[in-house]
């Protein structure tokens, strides 16, 4: 078994709150929210970080952020607007080795990031 948190949830082997999920792509509920909305959206194959993105991982990034505007639609966030994050290493923030964006909404965010 994945010692991935992230594959673990992918797998079943960790509840989590699913709203979306396909053959290649997870959204669930972030378990510390950080705003009235706050998915995280993953693809199902592990990939550690953004580190190890290159350009023939195009269409699984289109297929995340198609998932995200569909997300964005159902859950009322489109008009009024939305932040995607992604954590990269230790001085980006990043606490789960499992690329993720987090889709945050539903109040005004402010900004820089501290
Ligand atoms: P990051 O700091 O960008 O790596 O974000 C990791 C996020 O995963 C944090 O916002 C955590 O609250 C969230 N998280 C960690 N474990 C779980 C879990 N089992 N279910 C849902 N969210 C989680
Ligand atoms: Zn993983």
């Amino acid at each position: 078994m994945s010692e991935c948190v992230f594959c673990k949830i992918v797998e079943g082997s960790l509840p989590a709150e699913k709203v979306y999920e396909d053959g290649d792509v997870l959204a669930f509920r972030d378990l510390h929210a950080q705003a009235p909305i706050h998915l995280l959206v993953i693809p199902k194959k592990h990939i550690s970080s953004v580190r190890e993105i290159g350009e023939e991982e195009g269409p699984l990034l289109g297929r995340i952020f198609s998932v995200v505007n569909q997300l964005a639609d159902e859950l009322g966030l489109a008009d009024k607007g939305f932040r995607i994050v992604n954590n990269c290493g230790e001085d980006g923030g990043q606490t789960v080795y499992h690329i993720h964006f987090h889709l945050l909404g539903g109040r005004a965010l402010g900004w820089p990031p501290g």
